[in-house]
């Protein structure tokens, strides 16, 4: 038996985050990674925002009431949590990182820079976090408008919040600007890959 021996470590408890402004695109970019990085598992979140046509509760959120939320908060449920919206409450669920982290998977999460900042602290070294730049303010606030998801108090309260957002990016590890989607698909592709590269030491 060899008395050399190369480990190959690979920490499992890792989360990559994906945050941007609101519109910036990030979601695409995140139904992609998933689809095709079957080690990736999406965070689902809990929020108290209505359903869109075409969500599922469990896959998109975990849609739930004001009081249940606040149930939840009070028995120190969540990761972090932000009101994201006037009234409309977003949270990382720890037991939704648990189960991922069970399952032996990477988890995945689409959250507002401030939700990413708070993961980044509190898990380090094992996050990565990844803004996602839109090219222009006017982009964004296209972007948004064409969405064509969101009456007009709540479109005009996205694009004041995105463009709030915008001065957040050098807080995270890496900016990938979202000019062209394929080019900033494999921008975070790649800082994926680098991240998740299994280190080696060797042990004699
Ligand atoms: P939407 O309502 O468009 O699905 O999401 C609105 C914003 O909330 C997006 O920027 C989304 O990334 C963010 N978000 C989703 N889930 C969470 C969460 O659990 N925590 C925080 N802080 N933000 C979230």
């Amino acid at each position: 038996m060899s008395h050399n021996i190369t480990r190959v470590l690979i920490p499992p408890k890792r989360i990559i985050v994906i945050t941007a402004p609101s519109g910036a695109g990030k979601s695409s970019i995140v139904r992609k990674l998933l689809r095709q990085n079957h080690t990736l598992a999406f965070s689902v979140s809990c929020t108290t925002r209505e359903k869109r046509v075409g969500e599922e509760h469990g896959k998109d959120y975990y849609f739930v009431s004001a009081e249940d939320f606040k149930r939840k908060l009070a028995s120190n449920e969540f990761v972090e949590h932000e009101e994201v919206y006037p009234g409309k409450f977003y949270g990382t669920l720890k037991s939704e990182i648990e189960k991922i982290w069970a399952e032996r998977k990477v988890a995945v999460f689409d959250i507002d820079v401030k939700g990413a900042e708070a993961l980044k602290k509190q898990f380090g070294q094992d996050a990565l976090t990844i803004f996602i730049q839109p090219p222009s303010k006017e982009a964004l606030i296209n972007r948004l408008k064409n969405r064509g998801s969101e009456d007009e108090k709540s479109l005009k309260a996205r694009i004041k919040r995105s463009e709030e957002e915008l001065g957040y990016a050098n807080r995270f590890d890496k900016i990938v600007l979202n000019h062209d989607f394929d080019t900033a698909y494999m921008r975070v592709k790649n800082h994926i890959t680098n991240f998740l590269a299994p280190q080696t030491e060797h042990v004699h």
